[in-house]
Parts: structure tokens; C-alpha cells; sequence
């Protein structure tokens, strides 16, 4: 369905991106990931999963937080492919503290690689889609986006901003060809939810199950998903 399209993926050496990469890539898209950590493993399982349309999967080690990684990246997604027809905003981290003992360096963190980079990849990422009359933009957002949790107040805020950057987004370019659309995932089973996880083992000193129930208990299917 998606064979000639390139799909670029923020964070999809782990977790939520990499399922992203592989479904896309089971469609035909060529990918390009991006990520920290091992990047010859989640390759292969992308490669895999598109080995029967044929795809090819580039990588670029962006990092997110930085406008210029970012320039370099599409550049290079551009010169490879020739334009990102689908990019899916997703690279995000998590940092969990009260709002008075919150390290400023990390609400910067969370502020530049969960909403900044998504201003940036789309700006960037836009006049390829509108020359060609034809794009996907999707945000991973969360449902921290659409209400507020305790003690992750970057998070949200960064959540909520990349909602109404979607919706604002979604109206200036639906002209043209080019969906923006956001999803608002609940816990999901992922590297940032087994940190979720041991953080409130440390700070409760209940059980890992105990931990892991108490998240899935706000999902509405009552486990992670
Ligand atoms: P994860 O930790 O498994 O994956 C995060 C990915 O982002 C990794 O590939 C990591 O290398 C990458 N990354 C981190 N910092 C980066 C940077 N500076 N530059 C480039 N890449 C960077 O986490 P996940 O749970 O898969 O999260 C993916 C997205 O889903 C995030 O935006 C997260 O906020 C969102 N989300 C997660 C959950 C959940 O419960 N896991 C729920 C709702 C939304």
C-alpha cells in the first residue's frame, strides 16, 4: 500500500517507533530511522518486516534536541530517498519530579526533544509533501496531552503543546494534501514505562507488579498496552 513512500520515524530504535517502523515498513515503505542505542538489531527487525516489499531502511543518529541534527537529517533523508512523505513524530523522553525540585536542564530536554523537534521535522519536512500534494504527519502524543498526572509537569506540558501544535497544523496545510494527526497512546509496555515502573519501586517501596498494576489501571482495557 505505502511502496514508493518513505516513512521517517523519530525514535524508532525502541519501543512505540520501532512497532511504528516495522508496521510501515510491512505496508512498503522505505524507512528512516532514528534513535539512540543499538541501531543493527531494530534495522534488521525493519528490514524484516519489509524484506517482501523489497524496502531499504536508512538510519540518521539525530539527536532530537538539536535543530541542526535535525536540518542534517531530513537533508539526508531528501538526498536518499527524495522527500519524507510520511514522518511520524515520536522520539520523547520522561522525567519525573515535583515542580520546585525539577532540574531545569531536563524540563529544556523534555521541552526541545518532545515538542520542539516536532516544529522542527515538520517545517522542514512540509515543502516536499505540499510540492507533491500528498502527506502524513503523525505526533505521538499521549493521554498526557488531553489530562494532567502528578510529578511530570514537562511531559504534559510538552504533550499538550504538541496537541495543539497538531490541530493548528492540521488546518493550515489540509489544503494540500498533507494530514496531521495526533495519538494519545496510554502506557504502553516500553523502555520509558519499565522506568516508570522502578521509579515508583524506589519511591514507594512497593513490588514491580504492584507498580505495573497501578499503571495499567488507568488504561482503559486495565493493562499496558
Ligand atoms: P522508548 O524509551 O522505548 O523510546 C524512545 C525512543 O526515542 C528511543 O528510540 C530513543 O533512542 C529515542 N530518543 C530519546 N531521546 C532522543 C533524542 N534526543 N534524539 C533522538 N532520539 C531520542 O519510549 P516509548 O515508550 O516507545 O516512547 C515513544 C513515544 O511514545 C514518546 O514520545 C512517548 O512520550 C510516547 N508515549 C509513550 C507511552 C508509554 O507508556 N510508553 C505512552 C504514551 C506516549
Amino acid at each position: 500500500m505505502l511502496k514508493g513512500k518513505t516513512a521517517l520515524v523519530t525514535g524508532s530504535t525502541s519501543g512505540i517507533g520501532l512497532g511504528i517502523a516495522k508496521a510501515l515498513a510491512r505496508q512498503g515503505a522505505n524507512i528512516v530511522l532514528n534513535g539512540f542505542g543499538d541501531v543493527d538489531g531494530p534495522r534488521a527487525e525493519v528490514l524484516a518486516a519489509g524484506q517482501s516489499a523489497g524496502v531499504q531502511v536508512a538510519y540518521h543518529g539525530a539527536d532530537m534536541s538539536r535543530a541542526a541534527d535535525i536540518e542534517d537529517m531530513m537533508k539526508s533523508a531528501a538526498s536518499q530517498f527524495g522527500r519524507v512523505d510520511i514522518l511520524v513524530n515520536n522520539a520523547g523522553i520522561q522525567h519525573v519530579a515535583s515542580i520546585e525540585d525539577f532540574p531545569v536542564e531536563r524540563w529544556d530536554a523534555i521541552i526541545a526533544i518532545n515538542l520542539s523537534s516536532v516544529f522542527h521535522s515538520t517545517r522542514l519536512s512540509l515543502p516536499g509533501m505540499k510540492a507533491k500534494g500528498w502527506g502524513r504527519i503523525v505526533n505521538v502524543a499521549s493521554t498526557a496531552g488531553l489530562k494532567g498526572y502528578r510529578y511530570v509537569s514537562a511531559y504534559v506540558a510538552a504533550k499538550h503543546g504538541v496537541i495543539g501544535l497538531t490541530r493548528a497544523l492540521a488546518l493550515e496545510v489540509a489544503p494540500r494534501g498533507v494530514t496531521v494527526n495526533a495519538v494519545c497512546p496510554g502506557y504502553t509496555e516500553t523502555e520509558m514505562v519499565a522506568q516508570a515502573v522502578q521509579n515508583i519501586v524506589r519511591k514507594t517501596g512497593r513490588g514491580e507488579d504492584a507498580a505495573r498494576a497501578e499503571l495499567a489501571a488507568s488504561n482503559p482495557q486495565q493493562r499496558l498496552v
